[in-house]
């Protein structure tokens, strides 16, 4: 018999069972009134996750696609942006501007850090000519489980006239976010990370300034055009043919969300993050993020002395057949990530704290059997008060 495996990464996320049989319906016309229902409720539902008033789009592709949207859209070739980042995915955001001709200025920050909103301040208090159009922000970067605090950078670009684009792609739905509140000119998100359903739809809210900036944007794009996507929007449809079964899976996912509520899965996330760092914790390894900056979606793990990375990520995975994610970039081999998001619970962070002690024991490295999941469930305890 196969061991059923434990996917534990901060995205693709485990599926939950009747977002499965959404998935497995019969095709409909995607012109037709049962798929206007679909991407109706949809889109309202995602309303309420980017807490927006304003329409959110639901794009086929990769999270990566609406990235290059919230860059092709909004940014003409020539124009000047700013772009923070602490880590892969900020990076991917200045390689997005950069390719589409944006003079690119990039505002960095260690990996395993958060942006600094003085440093932010005082980039956006030198730009006196108001050259800078776009600032652009990871709210979690997923490579490093760190969160940005994202009032406080919004704050730092104060009244500057550029739009402030926000990956949300890790963050929405796994913790507080408020596009509108916040005042976000685009949020962009993803649907293979807190919204439990397979990779392939991608999201995004545009502020009435920004489709402003949208309608005189010289850049190309074709595929990516968020203007044509919302005047199909507007009809019930999609520009081009959508992924149907991810639009059915999503109506299931946000009535699970919405059932649970928002605030409830956040507590939920923030325990399954203190159940991991309690428990990594115990075990005597190091955490690449501070507590005050941690992910509630993500926890980046350094390896004992002697054990790589890659090769404590192969032997949990062959051996117990639990998938941890590795590093990216120049983390590579150098940590590994627990991804606790989406249909993720208390028992299956216990399960892979388990399996971590078991597999650092079997590749040499002494720890207290038990202590980790001790920790771990101390947490638990904690959380009701017992
Ligand atoms: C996953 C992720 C992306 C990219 O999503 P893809 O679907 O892999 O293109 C972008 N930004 C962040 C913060 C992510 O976590």
């Amino acid at each position: 018999m196969k061991e059923r495996q434990l996917l534990m990464l901060p995205g693709p996320t485990p599926v939950p069972p009747e977002v499965l049989q959404a998935l497995a319906r019969p095709m409909i016309n995607h012109r037709g009134p049962e798929f206007k229902a679909l991407l109706d409720e949809a889109a309202e539902g995602l309303k309420e996750v980017f807490r927006t008033s304003q329409e959110v789009l639901i794009l086929t592709g990769a999270g990566t696609g609406a990235m290059e949207a919230a860059v092709s859209n909004f940014v003409s070739p020539g124009e000047q942006v700013l772009v923070v980042s602490i880590g892969s995915f900020g990076d991917r955001f200045a390689q997005i501007a950069e390719r589409f001709g944006a003079k690119v200025d990039k505002l960095e920050f260690a990996w395993g850090t958060a942006a600094d909103p003085a440093a932010l301040a005082e980039r956006i208090k030198a730009d006196v000519d108001k050259e800078i159009k776009a600032v652009f922000v990871t709210h979690n970067e997923t490579s490093t489980g760190v969160t940005n605090d994202i009032p406080a950078l919004r704050a730092a670009v104060g009244d500057h006239p550029a739009l402030f684009i926000v990956d949300a792609v890790s963050s929405l739905g796994a913790m507080p976010l408020e596009t509108d509140d916040w005042n976000l000119d685009v949020v962009v998100a993803g649907s293979q990370k807190s919204f439990m359903i397979p990779p392939g739809l991608a999201f995004a809210c545009v502020s009435p300034r920004a489709w402003e900036v949208a309608a005189r944007c010289t850049n190309a794009r074709f595929y990516w055009d968020l203007v044509k996507a919302r005047k199909s929007a507007a009809t019930g449809q999609t520009p081009f043919t959508p992924a149907i079964p991810q639009v059915a899976a999503l109506v299931e996912s946000l009535r699970i969300i919405r059932a649970d509520g928002l605030e409830d899965t956040f507590a939920r996330y923030r325990r399954l993050r203190e159940m991991t760092r309690q428990g990594v914790r115990a075990l005597g390894l190091e955490l690449l993020a501070a507590d005050a900056v941690a992910s509630t979606a993500v926890t980046a793990v350094l390896p004992p002395a002697g054990l790589e990375a890659n090769t404590l990520r192969k032997a949990i995975r062959e051996r117990f057949n639990v998938v941890l994610a590795g590093g990216q970039g120049k983390l590579d081999n150098k940590i590994f990530r627990i991804g606790h998001l989406g249909y993720v619970h208390e028992l299956e962070i216990i399960t892979v704290l388990a399996a971590l002690e078991l597999t650092l024991t079997l590749c040499g490295h002494r720890v207290e059997l038990g202590s980790g999941v001790k920790a771990a469930q101390a947490v638990v305890l904690a959380a009701v008060g017992a």
